[in-house]
């Protein structure tokens, strides 16, 4: 496929994305403050939002701010979280995050990728969450195993690399976008394109998609 193509190609499936899940545009971590979208988005590493959801919210309650956590023992938010995976390493991430933004950042969370990327625990796909959902900042594309499959199977990318699907992304999109398309591909690959199984039969894209069972291939 040609560079302009691809271009439209990715267009296309933007549009057809925000058309179908218009109301999944958001993230579904629960919080109420950049603090909470953090802590939510460590929790979430490797485990399922509804999961996390579920936890958050005594968590939440126990320690209200930033402060509280800082001040907190990484042991004593295990009673709250042991039901999400590697909750030992997270809730020390968790703990020692908040250490720093009271020490460095004056008790707020930051808004700049280079401030994020600094915190435990804290990679590109988790500042990117943060800044676009907390601060409307669209500054990289979260990409998450969802966005790793549905990219592949679309041949948007030829990687399992996150970084470079979110280089191909950035590049056809426009950039107050980036978020959307991370939220669009993710609720295409919940509901349709999962890592198990591709239900192309319901699927918007399956006349466009190049490893769509069904439908009319261009
Ligand atoms: S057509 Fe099938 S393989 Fe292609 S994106 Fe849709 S569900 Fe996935």
């Amino acid at each position: 496929m040609k560079e302009a193509e691809r271009r439209e190609f990715v267009a296309e499936v933007h549009r057809r994305l925000k058309r179908r899940y218009a109301s999944q545009m958001l993230t579904s971590l629960d919080h109420s403050s950049p603090w909470e979208l953090l802590v939510a988005t460590i929790l979430s590493a490797q485990a399922q939002d509804s999961s996390v959801n579920l936890v958050t919210p005594k968590l939440f309650r126990a320690f209200k701010s930033i402060k509280d956590f800082s001040k907190a023992t990484p042991s004593s938010l295990y009673p709250y979280v042991r039901s999400i995976g590697l909750y030992r390493t997270k809730s020390r991430n968790i703990v020692n995050s908040a250490r720093m933004i009271m020490s460095e950042y004056s008790g707020k969370v930051p808004d700049r990728m280079e401030d994020l990327e600094r915190l435990p625990g804290v990679g590109r796909k988790t500042a990117n969450v943060v800044l676009s959902n907390a601060f409307g900042i669209n500054s990289g594309i979260a990409i998450d195993t969802h966005c790793i499959t549905v990219t592949n199977r679309l041949g948007i990318a030829r990687t399992r690399k996150p970084e470079v699907i979110e280089d191909a992304l950035m590049r056809y999109l426009p950039q107050k976008e980036w978020a959307n398309i991370s939220h669009l591909l993710i609720a295409l690959g919940r509901d349709k394109c999962t890592a198990r199984a591709k239900h192309c039969e319901g699927c918007v894209l399956n006349d466009i998609c190049p490893s769509s069972t069904t439908g009319r291939k261009k």
